[in-house]
Protein backbone atom coordinates (compact mmCIF):
# COMPACT_ATOMS: atom_id res chain seq x y z
CA UNK A 1 0.00 0.00 0.00
CA UNK A 2 1.35 3.58 -1.04
CA UNK A 3 1.93 6.38 1.56
CA UNK A 4 -0.12 9.09 1.78
CA UNK A 5 0.90 12.96 2.06
CA UNK A 6 -1.13 13.87 5.28
CA UNK A 7 -1.37 17.44 6.88
CA UNK A 8 -2.53 17.26 10.31
CA UNK A 9 -3.31 20.37 12.37
CA UNK A 10 -2.66 20.47 15.94
CA UNK A 11 -4.72 23.25 17.12
CA UNK A 12 -3.58 23.11 20.73
CA UNK A 13 -5.26 25.73 23.21
CA UNK A 14 -6.49 27.89 20.77
CA UNK A 15 -9.37 28.09 18.86
CA UNK A 16 -12.80 28.58 20.86
CA UNK A 17 -15.86 26.45 20.28
CA UNK A 18 -17.40 29.70 17.91
CA UNK A 19 -13.60 29.18 16.06
CA UNK A 20 -14.05 26.18 15.55
CA UNK A 21 -17.05 25.87 14.20
CA UNK A 22 -15.76 29.08 11.57
CA UNK A 23 -13.53 26.84 10.72
CA UNK A 24 -15.77 23.90 10.04
CA UNK A 25 -17.89 26.05 7.70
CA UNK A 26 -15.03 25.66 5.65
CA UNK A 27 -14.17 22.24 5.73
CA UNK A 28 -15.98 21.23 2.57
CA UNK A 29 -13.86 23.56 0.34
CA UNK A 30 -11.18 22.58 2.68
CA UNK A 31 -11.22 18.65 1.71
CA UNK A 32 -12.08 19.20 -1.57
CA UNK A 33 -9.18 21.42 -2.14
CA UNK A 34 -6.83 18.54 -0.73
CA UNK A 35 -8.40 16.12 -2.66
CA UNK A 36 -7.20 17.82 -5.78
CA UNK A 37 -3.59 17.10 -4.43
CA UNK A 38 -4.31 13.39 -3.59
CA UNK A 39 -3.72 14.81 0.53
CA UNK A 40 -5.38 13.69 3.61
CA UNK A 41 -6.00 16.40 6.07
CA UNK A 42 -6.88 16.46 9.89
CA UNK A 43 -7.00 18.47 12.76
CA UNK A 44 -6.43 18.12 16.44
CA UNK A 45 -9.09 20.73 18.11
CA UNK A 46 -9.27 21.21 22.09
CA UNK A 47 -11.57 18.71 23.84
CA UNK A 48 -14.64 21.06 24.14
CA UNK A 49 -14.46 21.28 20.38
CA UNK A 50 -14.10 17.84 19.58
CA UNK A 51 -17.45 16.61 19.25
CA UNK A 52 -18.74 19.94 17.14
CA UNK A 53 -15.40 19.15 14.65
CA UNK A 54 -16.01 15.15 14.30
CA UNK A 55 -19.76 16.37 13.52
CA UNK A 56 -19.06 18.69 11.28
CA UNK A 57 -15.76 17.35 9.49
CA UNK A 58 -17.35 16.87 5.97
CA UNK A 59 -13.82 14.30 5.58
CA UNK A 60 -11.07 15.85 7.61
CA UNK A 61 -9.78 13.38 9.82
CA UNK A 62 -10.31 14.51 13.62
CA UNK A 63 -8.06 13.07 16.35
CA UNK A 64 -7.48 14.62 20.38
CA UNK A 65 -4.89 16.21 21.15
CA UNK A 66 -4.34 13.70 24.58
CA UNK A 67 -5.97 10.76 25.90
CA UNK A 68 -5.94 9.00 28.97
CA UNK A 69 -4.89 5.40 28.36
CA UNK A 70 -7.58 3.87 30.93
CA UNK A 71 -10.94 3.39 30.15
CA UNK A 72 -12.11 5.11 32.94
CA UNK A 73 -11.34 6.02 36.71
CA UNK A 74 -10.59 8.55 39.25
CA UNK A 75 -8.27 10.45 36.96
CA UNK A 76 -9.36 13.99 37.08
CA UNK A 77 -9.14 16.29 34.24
CA UNK A 78 -8.03 13.39 32.06
CA UNK A 79 -10.59 12.00 28.78
CA UNK A 80 -10.53 8.90 27.92
CA UNK A 81 -10.23 6.71 24.61
CA UNK A 82 -13.92 5.47 24.79
CA UNK A 83 -14.87 9.37 25.48
CA UNK A 84 -13.06 10.25 22.45
CA UNK A 85 -14.61 7.62 19.99
CA UNK A 86 -18.09 8.38 21.14
CA UNK A 87 -18.24 11.85 20.06
CA UNK A 88 -16.49 10.49 16.41
CA UNK A 89 -12.63 11.18 16.94
CA UNK A 90 -10.42 8.64 15.45
CA UNK A 91 -7.25 9.04 17.39
CA UNK A 92 -5.42 11.03 19.15
CA UNK A 93 -1.67 12.95 19.44
CA UNK A 94 0.20 11.27 21.96
CA UNK A 95 3.67 12.51 23.64
CA UNK A 96 3.64 15.99 21.89
CA UNK A 97 6.48 17.85 23.33
CA UNK A 98 4.16 20.27 25.13
CA UNK A 99 2.73 17.02 26.95
CA UNK A 100 6.32 16.01 27.75
CA UNK A 101 7.42 19.20 29.11
CA UNK A 102 4.46 20.73 30.85
CA UNK A 103 3.06 17.64 31.41
CA UNK A 104 6.05 15.11 32.15
CA UNK A 105 4.88 12.28 30.13
CA UNK A 106 7.54 10.05 28.99
CA UNK A 107 8.47 7.43 26.60
CA UNK A 108 6.42 4.87 29.19
CA UNK A 109 2.87 7.12 29.06
CA UNK A 110 3.28 7.56 25.60
CA UNK A 111 4.03 3.26 25.01
CA UNK A 112 0.48 2.97 27.13
CA UNK A 113 -1.40 5.77 25.32
CA UNK A 114 -0.29 3.91 22.10
CA UNK A 115 -1.41 0.18 23.26
CA UNK A 116 -4.41 1.46 24.58
CA UNK A 117 -5.60 3.60 21.44
CA UNK A 118 -3.89 0.54 18.61
CA UNK A 119 -6.34 -1.68 20.68
CA UNK A 120 -9.26 0.48 20.14
CA UNK A 121 -8.44 0.19 16.98
CA UNK A 122 -7.94 4.26 16.68
CA UNK A 123 -4.73 6.22 15.37
CA UNK A 124 -2.08 7.51 16.89
CA UNK A 125 -0.09 10.30 15.92
CA UNK A 126 3.46 9.74 17.61
CA UNK A 127 5.21 12.66 18.27
CA UNK A 128 9.29 12.66 18.63
CA UNK A 129 11.66 14.61 18.59
CA UNK A 130 14.95 16.36 21.01
CA UNK A 131 15.52 19.35 22.48
CA UNK A 132 17.95 22.46 21.09
CA UNK A 133 20.64 21.24 23.60
CA UNK A 134 20.37 17.29 22.29
CA UNK A 135 20.58 18.56 18.66
CA UNK A 136 23.59 20.96 19.90
CA UNK A 137 24.83 17.87 21.31
CA UNK A 138 24.50 15.31 18.06
CA UNK A 139 22.62 13.19 19.92
CA UNK A 140 18.96 13.96 17.71
CA UNK A 141 19.51 10.29 16.55
CA UNK A 142 20.28 8.93 19.66
CA UNK A 143 16.57 10.33 21.11
CA UNK A 144 14.94 9.56 18.70
CA UNK A 145 15.75 5.87 18.94
CA UNK A 146 15.15 5.78 22.69
CA UNK A 147 12.06 7.07 22.08
CA UNK A 148 10.73 5.21 19.30
CA UNK A 149 12.25 2.26 21.10
CA UNK A 150 10.56 2.67 24.38
CA UNK A 151 7.22 4.36 22.58
CA UNK A 152 6.61 1.52 20.45
CA UNK A 153 7.59 -1.46 23.01
CA UNK A 154 4.66 -4.39 22.24
CA UNK A 155 3.27 -2.90 19.18
CA UNK A 156 2.53 -5.92 16.91
CA UNK A 157 3.27 -4.77 13.12
CA UNK A 158 -0.40 -5.44 12.57
CA UNK A 159 -0.67 -2.62 15.12
CA UNK A 160 1.89 -0.41 13.85
CA UNK A 161 -0.44 0.24 10.46
CA UNK A 162 -2.55 2.65 13.02
CA UNK A 163 0.20 4.73 13.64
CA UNK A 164 1.75 7.77 11.95
CA UNK A 165 4.89 9.15 13.76
CA UNK A 166 5.63 12.89 14.09
CA UNK A 167 9.14 14.22 13.50
CA UNK A 168 8.81 17.30 15.71
CA UNK A 169 12.80 19.25 16.65
CA UNK A 170 11.35 20.46 19.93
CA UNK A 171 13.54 23.67 19.19
CA UNK A 172 11.20 24.28 16.32
CA UNK A 173 8.04 24.18 17.38
CA UNK A 174 6.51 27.65 17.40
CA UNK A 175 9.90 29.28 17.41
CA UNK A 176 9.94 30.12 13.50
CA UNK A 177 13.15 28.45 13.98
CA UNK A 178 12.46 25.36 11.51
CA UNK A 179 14.70 22.22 10.86
CA UNK A 180 16.65 22.59 7.47
CA UNK A 181 14.71 20.34 4.41
CA UNK A 182 17.39 18.61 4.53
CA UNK A 183 17.64 18.38 8.81
CA UNK A 184 13.89 16.81 8.35
CA UNK A 185 14.62 14.43 5.73
CA UNK A 186 18.19 12.99 7.48
CA UNK A 187 15.75 12.60 10.65
CA UNK A 188 12.86 11.22 9.10
CA UNK A 189 15.10 8.61 7.17
CA UNK A 190 16.55 7.32 10.18
CA UNK A 191 13.48 6.83 11.54
CA UNK A 192 12.15 4.77 8.40
CA UNK A 193 15.37 2.66 9.12
CA UNK A 194 14.66 2.52 12.86
CA UNK A 195 11.08 1.00 11.82
CA UNK A 196 12.83 -1.41 9.22
CA UNK A 197 15.41 -2.54 12.04
CA UNK A 198 12.33 -3.39 14.42
CA UNK A 199 9.98 -4.28 12.04
CA UNK A 200 10.35 -5.32 8.57
CA UNK A 201 11.27 -3.50 5.32
CA UNK A 202 7.48 -3.55 4.78
CA UNK A 203 6.69 -1.66 7.76
CA UNK A 204 9.00 0.72 7.11
CA UNK A 205 7.73 1.18 3.67
CA UNK A 206 4.53 1.88 4.95
CA UNK A 207 4.75 4.05 7.87
CA UNK A 208 4.10 7.84 7.46
CA UNK A 209 6.10 10.13 8.84
CA UNK A 210 5.37 13.30 9.40
CA UNK A 211 7.90 16.92 9.83
CA UNK A 212 6.47 19.45 12.59
CA UNK A 213 7.94 22.84 14.04
CA UNK A 214 7.17 26.18 12.09
CA UNK A 215 5.59 24.87 9.21
CA UNK A 216 4.15 27.73 7.40
CA UNK A 217 2.37 27.77 3.97
CA UNK A 218 5.35 29.64 2.49
CA UNK A 219 8.26 26.51 3.56
CA UNK A 220 5.68 23.40 2.95
CA UNK A 221 6.28 22.84 -0.01
CA UNK A 222 9.85 21.94 0.53
CA UNK A 223 9.25 19.49 3.54
CA UNK A 224 6.71 17.39 1.57
CA UNK A 225 9.09 17.39 -1.59
CA UNK A 226 11.13 15.36 0.42
CA UNK A 227 11.48 11.49 -0.30
CA UNK A 228 10.88 10.18 3.52
CA UNK A 229 8.47 13.10 4.64
CA UNK A 230 4.93 11.97 3.87
CA UNK A 231 3.50 15.60 5.44
CA UNK A 232 3.49 18.04 7.98
CA UNK A 233 1.99 17.99 11.34
CA UNK A 234 1.02 22.08 11.97
CA UNK A 235 0.65 24.17 14.93
CA UNK A 236 0.12 28.09 14.47
CA UNK A 237 -0.37 27.46 10.77
CA UNK A 238 -3.06 25.44 10.97
CA UNK A 239 -5.66 27.48 13.43
CA UNK A 240 -7.84 29.26 10.85
CA UNK A 241 -9.87 28.06 7.81
CA UNK A 242 -7.74 30.40 5.53
CA UNK A 243 -4.58 29.71 6.40
CA UNK A 244 -5.01 25.55 6.21
CA UNK A 245 -6.09 25.93 2.90
CA UNK A 246 -2.96 28.11 1.71
CA UNK A 247 -0.63 25.17 3.40
CA UNK A 248 -2.80 22.77 1.07
CA UNK A 249 -2.30 24.94 -1.63
CA UNK A 250 1.33 25.29 -1.28
CA UNK A 251 1.46 21.48 -0.65
C1 LIG B 1 2.98 21.49 16.80
O1 LIG B 1 2.28 21.96 17.67
O2 LIG B 1 3.04 20.27 16.67
C2 LIG B 1 3.73 22.38 15.93
C3 LIG B 1 4.54 21.88 15.05
O3 LIG B 1 3.55 23.75 16.12
P1 LIG B 1 4.04 24.94 15.14
O4 LIG B 1 3.67 24.55 13.74
O5 LIG B 1 3.29 26.15 15.60
O6 LIG B 1 5.51 25.05 15.29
Amino acid sequence: MARKKILFGNWKMNNTLAEAKAFCAEAETLTAAAAKKDLIIGVAPAYLSLAYVAEHKAGLKVYAEEVHYLNHGAYTGNVSIPMIQEVGAEGSLVGHSERRAYEKENDFDCNLRLKALTKAGMGGIFCVGETLKEFEAGMAEDIIRSQILVGLMGISEADLAHIIIAYEPVWSIGTGKNASEEIAENICKYIRSLIEELYSKKAAQQIEILYGGSVKPVNIHGYLAQEDVDGALVGGASLTAASFKELIENC
